[in-house]
């Protein structure tokens, strides 16, 4: 148990959060302020960030670096869920690899393991500086006319 003037200091210096209100209320001559019923001390709460880069299609071939993570082809690319979408795969970074129509094909609804078949590398979120890298690129173009070209 807190005490009512503990947790509204906690709550007024950002250290905890309110999740329910009391109806009782403390009074100041300038305020009046519900004391809280339930707290919740932020530092202890892990709040499931958002991977900074966007998870979608686009970015997904990028980081496997337009190459099949199962034969290295550079055509035809798709989107194959590792653990298959049919049976409870996630649609994210670490169940999603760059595949070939023809590797995508013969999987199936199949892990790589059931279909012999082998990943190049594991499939992981992108790490921040590849992805910079990538728009770096991209952005160059439209800096060099204020920065101009370097050499
Ligand atoms: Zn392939």
């Amino acid at each position: 148990m807190t005490s009512a003037k503990r947790a509204i200091t906690l709550v007024q210096y950002g250290v905890a959060e309110v999740l329910e209100e009391s109806r009782d209320v403390v009074r100041s001559p300038s305020t009046v302020l519900a004391i809280p019923s339930v707290i919740r001390l932020r530092r202890y709460v892990r709040r499931p960030r958002a991977h900074p880069i966007p998870f979608n299609r686009r970015n997904v071939l990028r980081r496997d670096a337009f190459v099949c993570q199962y034969c290295g082809a550079h055509d035809e690319l798709t989107i194959d869920h590792v653990y298959p979408r049919s049976r409870g795969g996630r649609h994210g970074w670490e169940n999603v690899v760059t595949a070939c129509r023809g590797c995508n094909q013969r999987k199936g609804s199949r892990t790589p393991d059931e279909a012999g078949m082998t990943l190049r590398l594991p499939p992981r979120a992108p790490s921040f500086g590849f992805y910079a890298y990538g728009q770096f690129a991209q952005m160059r173009e439209g800096w060099s006319k204020y920065i101009g070209e370097a050499r």
